[in-house]
């Protein structure tokens, strides 16, 4: 839904917005951080629980080596230096779905810092935006408030989630409009899903985000008041959220009031945000080292096992791609929209006779087939292993280029791979019989006695002409490469 302020645009162009994001991303291991618990998403309520999640007297908790090799993995890909010593820290707080009455995360001491994401802005270049930290801590768990036949009077715990691993990945105040944080958090995703240190599903809560936003006058140095809006979960609500929370600043200010630093939901569904009861916003955690945990110390020969287990990230991706298969960088992109189809894009090229040409079929066949029924290029009837089966006939020549789109079309009219309508089709091949090809090329020949003429004056482009001649009068089931040379043999006799 539409943002419901509407300021004039001299207005709203006297002043800059400041945006910082927090996210929150749920690492992928099978137990928690802490215990032996299962990490599983989706299982029934207050299943996978123990004493150190619980919360219960006495319980330690131990740390799991794989989440700190995960946040390590992720720290790295978002260009970021690991500390070498790490602190957890104890944040108190008292929430039901937090039974310790803590959350152990990490404080003035995190375990990476100095990262950058780079987005592309409205002009179309670049820009820097600063990672300030990446801190490991645990999840709480989920208080439930509707779904029940009591919800209006009750609310119910789930604390499977508690002690879920997770990594605070914390922005410097760099972004200036709402759709420079969507790239952020678009690319930061991207990043993240090609570690696969994480699914990122944000239905699931596996990636969260908190923004921070503030205007100020175009010039001055200082920052204003910043408000945090929580409780989005969607990268497009988040920019709605930001949209809204920026006008409504700025009105304030103009009408001569003042924005207070507090924490404001977002409802999606008014479009709006609104003030946490001020119970709520006080923040006095009173962080003190865990007691329960030693300094975590990535040591370099750990550090570079780690490293040396990055995949090839998208940025890198593209411009390879863009390289090595002769792409364009809008191409490149949707081929790597995600790692799995890029692997399995990349796999087909490589097993084909002629990877760019699997490249250049994508592009020119695949996307506008894909575009016009709506399809995600995942969702193609035709696969990446059908586009290279397809490529390999054009390049022995076996099918022509009608042919081939023809193909195209039946395999999207019945949702079926390729080699399967190929198989279906009678394997068809395009005629190579040159006896019955060079009686059409003599009757053209006989036929055009002006063409035949300009071409032997020295026009050799009008080979063109004769060409699409015979290509029509076979039906498209001609080699184009067999009747060129028929063609320039007849011509020049
Ligand atoms: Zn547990």
């Amino acid at each position: 839904m539409a943002t419901t302020t509407a300021l004039p645009k001299d207005v709203r162009a006297k002043y800059e917005p400041v945006i910082g994001l927090e996210v929150h991303v749920q690492l992928l291991t099978a137990s928690k951080i802490f215990c032996g618990c299962s990490n599983k998403f989706g299982d029934p309520p207050n299943t996978n629980v123990c004493p150190v999640c619980l919360g219960l007297p006495g319980a330690l908790p131990v740390l799991n080596r794989k989440a700190v090799e995960f946040a390590v993995l992720a720290s790295k890909s978002l260009g970021c230096r690991v500390n070498e010593n790490s602190i957890f820290a104890r944040k108190n707080y008292f929430y039901p779905d937090l039974p310790k009455g803590y959350q152990i995360s990490q404080y003035d001491k995190p375990l990476a810092e100095f990262g950058t994401i780079e987005v592309s802005t409205e002009g179309g270049g670049q820009k820097k935006i600063g990672i300030t930290r990446v801190h490991m801590e645990e999840d709480a768990g989920k208080s439930i408030h509707d779904g029940f036949v009591d919800s209006g009077s009750n609310t119910y715990l789930d604390l499977n989630r508690c002690g879920t691993p997770l990594i605070e990945i914390v922005s410097e105040p760099d972004m200036r409009s709402p759709d420079e944080a969507y790239e952020y958090l678009t690319k930061l995703k991207e990043i993240i899903l090609f570690t696969g240190v994480s699914d990122c599903n944000m239905e699931e809560g596996s990636l969260r985000c908190d923004a921070n936003v503030s205007v100020r006058p175009v010039g001055q140095k200082e920052f204003g008041t910043k408000a945090e809006v929580k409780n989005v979960n969607s990268f497009r609500f988040i920019r709605e959220a930001l949209e809204y929370e920026i006008e409504r600043q700025i009105e304030l200010i103009e009408s001569g009031g003042k924005v207070v630093q507090e924490t404001r939901l977002y409802n999606a569904h008014e479009g709006r945000t609104y003030g946490m009861r001020s119970k709520e916003r006080a923040h006095d955690y009173r962080y003190f080292p865990e007691p329960d945990l030693l300094p975590l110390v990535v040591d370099e020969k750990w550090r570079k096992k780690i490293e040396a287990t990055m995949p090839e990230l998208p940025d890198a991706r593209r411009e390879r791609f863009v390289r090595e298969f002769g792409v364009t960088p809008y191409d490149a992109a949707v081929l790597t929209a995600s790692k799995n189809f890029a692997d399995q894009f990349e796999e087909a090229a490589k097993a084909a006779k002629n990877p760019k040409r699997v490249a250049n079929l994508v592009q020119s066949e695949l996307q506008g087939r894909l575009k016009a029924k709506g399809l995600a290029i995942e969702h193609s009837p035709i696969s990446m292993k059908g586009v290279a089966v397809s490529a390999d006939l054009v390049e022995a020549g076996a099918i022509s280029s009608k042919m081939l789109k023809e193909l195209y079309d039946l395999s999207f009219e019945r949702n079926k791979d390729f080699p399967v309508v190929y198989e279906e089709e009678g394997s068809p091949k395009q005629s190579t019989d040159t006896g019955a090809l060079e009686k059409v090329i003599d009757e053209l020949i006989a036929a055009n006695p002006k063409q035949v003429e300009q071409y032997k004056a020295g026009k050799k482009t009008i080979i063109g002409f004769f060409v699409g001649q015979v290509m029509k009068a076979s039906k498209g089931q001609a080699s184009p490469a067999v009747v060129n040379e028929l063609l320039t043999k007849k011509l020049e006799a």
